[in-house]
Parts: structure tokens; sequence; C-alpha cells
């Protein structure tokens, strides 16, 4: 486990990074020299190659970087290998980096046990490849739907045309980030078709929330929103580079209400 990991270097690389609440959640963690890492693509390699030797013991990943930062590592958990994404690194001291990706097992968290038996997964990006991987591999008979169906083709899953029932529907897509997407316009769904799942989950979050969680609620259906995600996978990066449980509901916290 190395020396003091609490005591070490941690951050989060992407680009940008400026909106991230993975500071506070770290810090809040106990990692208090958890930092913003803004790394703009051509220097990405160079610049995490050096973090080790700077005295980071690791590091978190996000857009646009998680292909890049698999390719670079020395080692590959088979989730990061899998998925063919990671979204958290570990630098060793012989300049080893380890790649994994704790987005999928942070999924399964959030959704408790026992896992679900199917699942509808709407994207077919990053974070619906490491979702689609974590529900299958937990049993789940996953179908996907996608906006361009031919980027769905080699997910890992049956490809749909229509939203089919089941029990727990996962938002993968960027829809309803911002002002620009709704979810009843942009994705098959209308705010009743909601009622044919037992869950609901959104990987977006944006301050005030999600219309999508926000109708499923006000139809009395279970819902993770996608701080919860996030909490969920940087609980499970802190453990790996901690050795110790993450304290769940002080991240919890400040993720939900990060200081100004
Ligand atoms: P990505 O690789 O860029 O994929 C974007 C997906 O959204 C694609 O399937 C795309 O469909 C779809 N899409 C975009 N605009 C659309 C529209 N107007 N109508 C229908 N579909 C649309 O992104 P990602 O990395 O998978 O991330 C997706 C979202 O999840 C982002 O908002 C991200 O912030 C969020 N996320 C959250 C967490 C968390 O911890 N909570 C973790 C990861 C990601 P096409 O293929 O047709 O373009």
């Amino acid at each position: 486990m190395g020396r003091q990991p609490l005591a070490r270097r941690y951050g989060v690389l992407g680009w940008p990074v400026g909106h991230s609440r993975s500071p506070a959640m770290m810090r809040a963690a106990g990692l208090e020299r958890y930092q913003r890492l803004p790394v703009a693509p051509a220097v990405f390699d160079d610049t995490v190659r050096a973090l080790g030797g700077a005295g980071f013991h690791g590091a978190n990943v996000t857009i646009p970087h998680k292909a890049s930062a698999l390719a670079l590592a020395t080692s590959a958990s088979d989730a990061a290998r899998e998925i063919g994404a990671a979204n958290t690194l570990t630098f060793g001291d012989d300049g080893e980096i380890i790649a994994d990706n704790t987005d999928a097992p942070g999924l399964l968290a959030a959704l408790g046990e026992p896992a679900p038996a199917s699942a509808l997964v709407l994207g077919a990006g990053g974070s619906a490849r490491a979702v689609v991987w974590a529900l299958s591999r937990a049993g789940a008979d996953v179908a996907v739907w996608n906006r361009t169906p031919q980027r769905a083709q080699d997910i890992g899953a049956r490809v749909v045309r229509n939203p089919v029932p089941a029990e727990v529907l996962v938002n993968c897509t960027s829809v309803g980030l911002d002002n620009s997407s709704s979810p009843f316009q942009d994705l098959p769904l209308s705010a009743d078709v909601l009622r044919e799942y037992a869950t609901v989950v959104d990987l977006v979050y944006r301050t005030g929330g999600t219309v999508l969680i926000a109708e499923a609620g006000r139809r009395g259906i279970a819902t993770v929103d996608g701080l919860e995600i996030l909490v969920r996978q940087g609980a499970l990066s802190f453990s790996l580079w901690t050795g110790l449980a993450a304290p769940l509901h002080s991240m919890r916290s400040a993720a939900r209400d990060p200081p100004t």
C-alpha cells in the first residue's frame, strides 16, 4: 500500500475539469491533497507519466481521457481492459501505472443487492459501455437503445429500436445535462412509460437535479441519480488507493453540496 496513503497527492484528470465535484468529495473523504488536473489531450500521456515522480499516488480520469488512460497504463484490471476505459489510475514507486474502472462496480453498488434481472440502457458512449459490462457481468438481460444504432452494435448487448420494459432503466446519454436537450423529446420515452421500470438511473447530474429523475420520483419509482453514481465510483477509487473503507456519508454530503 506504500506510505501513508491519505497524505499523498491525488487528482482528477479531465479537459475541462473545472466543474468536477470530485475534489470536494475526495477531500471530504480525507484525501486533503486531491486537486483538479486540467490536461489537454495533446499532453496527456507525458503529463500522466510524470505524476508518479511528482508525488501522486492516484488519479481519477474523466472526459475525454478514459481510453487514453487505459492505453498508457503498464497494467490494467479485467474491468478496465474489457470496457476499454479507465477512470482510476494508481502510480507505483517504480514508474508503474495501474488502470482500473470503478464506474462499473460503482453502478452495481448504487443499485444494491440483488442485481437487477433486466435493464434497458440508453446510450452507447463510454459510460454506457461500463454500465452494460457491469449489468451483464451481474447476470442481467441487457438491451441497449442509442440515437445512432450502429454505434451500439459492438457494445455486448442486444440493440433495440424502441424502449423495452425492464427492471431498471439507465440513462447513459448526455440528454438532460443542460437546457438544450430534454429526456421526453430526445429520448424514446414519455413520462408515463417510466412506470414500466422499477428503478430509474440517470448518470447525468446537474444543479437542481434532472427532469428524468424528478418525473420518475413523482410517479413513486425508485431512483438513483448521477451524484450517487459519482459517489460510488469515487468511494471505490478511494478504497483502491488507501485500503480503507470509504466514508460514504461525508463524500455524499460534499458531492451534493460542494463548498463554494
Ligand atoms: P459520450 O461517450 O460522449 O456518449 C454520449 C451519448 O449520448 C451517446 O450515446 C450519444 O448518442 C448520446 N446523445 C448525446 N446527445 C443526444 C441527444 N440529443 N439525443 C439522444 N442521444 C444523445 O458520453 P459518456 O461518457 O457516455 O457520458 C454520458 C453522460 O453521462 C454525460 O452527461 C456524463 O456527464 C455522464 N456521466 C456521469 C457519470 C457519473 O459519475 N455520474 C459518469 C460518467 C458519465 P450518439 O451515439 O447518437 O451520438
